[in-house]
């Protein structure tokens, strides 16, 4: 019998099964795919770097993905451009993230937590749970079809958007604020990047209607994807996602300029339909960790930096329940609190930009350092231990400063609308 069973190998899976052997822990992973596997999410965050080096995979990270110092905003209807660099953050010490394709960054973290200990089964899918008095008791189909029964202590649903436990549990609410719902994606080689340190900027174009992400890799691939607002796609009510994805690259001047000349060298995919958050994230024997959990609109990479957080966190409330033999509902409620102080103040953001105030402000927020220092602070992840600035996301940035309205088209009224500045801020 397992101390715990976890469903998922993902960045999320992985990383609770490394942080518990680490505890000393028995840990079993069951992953319902053979990795390396495609995913969605390949811009990460500073802060998972604290991660990285927790589990010993730092070095390795650092040597074979690109460095991400920034993140850039682009205005399609102005040509306005800010780039936010994460060596000005609040708390100095983490100058760069990484763009990472998942295939790879996801296997080498699951490869660590065997490295670790952890007993992963790839091609085991998940398939029922049964919570007993004293045990979970867990069915798996294997590679051949065959279902057998493993038995736990403790059960984490690590199953990412699939959401094993909250669908079984009725535990899932839609995000009612964000209306966003449908994002297509694909890789590109030879974009036309940015040149020198910057070349592993994130750039995100903002657009009436939706934004693009453009996460260059180590090498000439980059990862070119859209997410198109509700209204975006009702006005255009019959094209399918394909047909929206490559209409818009016709349309738009920024993201044109960025591929010119570049080849597709995937298929176009697409998805949709994505915030969310489970009611409770705990219950008698089990936790669910990652997107099993929660879901925030990807706009500011913030995915894998919760599943890794949460790993982390969760792997703590394991280890301590297992310890005091009481692996009760309650014992797990301090694991929610701690995961949703950083996913609260995300979530914030992203409302604050499906609502117009932070696009502007994201575009013109040098006029303010303090402003700019926080709102970088937010982007490279610095979300998990209380800080003063945090209070300016709470209260909403915007409503801090005077800014130009938007004028028609999305164009800032003024300054005025031609204006080209990549700065770097103000250190505070
Ligand atoms: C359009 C889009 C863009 C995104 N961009 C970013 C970004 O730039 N940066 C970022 O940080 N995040 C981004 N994300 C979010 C990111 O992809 C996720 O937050 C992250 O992958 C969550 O990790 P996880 O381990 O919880 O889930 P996953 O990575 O999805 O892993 C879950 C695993 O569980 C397995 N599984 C599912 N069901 C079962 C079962 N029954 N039995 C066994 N195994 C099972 C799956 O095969 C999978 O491997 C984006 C998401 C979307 C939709």
């Amino acid at each position: 019998m397992y101390e715990a069973i976890i469903a998922g190998g993902g960045p999320a899976g992985s990383t609770t099964a490394s942080y518990l052997r680490l505890r000393g822990r028995h840990v079993l992973v069951l992953e319902r795919e053979q990795f390396p596997r495609f995913h969605l999410g390949e811009s990460m965050l500073p802060w998972s770097n604290d991660v990285y080096k927790e589990l010993g995979i730092f070095d390795e990270i650092d040597r074979r993905y690109i460095h991400k110092p920034g993140a850039r905003f682009i205005h399609e209807e102005s040509g306005t451009q800010f780039t936010y660099y994460f060596d000005t953050a609040i708390e100095a010490g983490r100058p760069y993230a990484y763009q990472v394709p998942r295939a790879d960054f996801d296997e080498l973290l699951l490869r660590n937590s065997q490295r670790l200990g952890a007993e992963v089964r790839e091609r085991h899918e998940v398939r029922k749970v049964t919570f007993l008095s004293d045990r979970v008791s867990v069915r798996v189909r294997d590679p051949e079809g065959v279902e057998y029964t493993v038995e736990a202590e403790l059960f984490v649903d690590a199953t990412g958007r699939d959401t094993f436990l909250a669908n079984e549990y009725q535990l899932k609410e839609p995000d009612q604020e964000i209306t966003t719902n449908v994002a297509c994606f694909t890789h590109f080689e030879n974009c036309v990047r940015q040149t020198g340190t910057d070349e592993g900027n994130f750039s995100l174009i903002m657009f009436e209607g939706g934004w693009w992400w453009f996460i260059p890799f180590r090498g000439n691939v980059t990862s070119v994807g859209v997410v198109f607002e509700k209204e975006y796609t009702l006005a255009r009510r019959g094209r399918s996602p394909i047909e929206l994805f490559e209409g818009a690259i016709a349309e738009q001047r920024e993201i044109k300029k960025l591929l010119a000349g570049a080849t597709r060298i995937r298929e176009i995919g697409t998805t949709g339909n994505w915030s969310y958050r489970s009611r409770l994230y705990y219950g008698d024997r089990y936790l669910l960790v990652g997107d099993a959990a929660a879901f925030i609109d990807p706009l500011f990479s913030t995915g894998v930096l919760m599943a890794l957080m949460g790993g982390k966190f969760a792997a703590q409330a394991i280890d301590e329940a297992l310890a005091a033999r009481d692996l009760s509902a309650p014992r797990f409620a301090d694991y929610q609190r701690k995961a949703l102080s950083g996913a609260d103040l995300f979530k914030k953001l992203v409302h604050e930009f499906y609502g117009e105030n932070l696009r502007r402000l994201l575009l013109a927020s040098d006029e303010n350092p303090a402003l700019c220092a926080a709102i970088t602070s937010m982007l490279a992840g610095d979300v998990y231990k209380r800080a003063m600035w945090q209070q300016l996301v709470k209260r909403g940035f915007s409503t801090l400063v005077d800014l130009p309205p938007l004028g028609p088209g999305g164009a800032p009224v003024s300054p005025p609308a031609k204006r080209s500045r990549t700065s770097r801020q103000v250190r505070v």
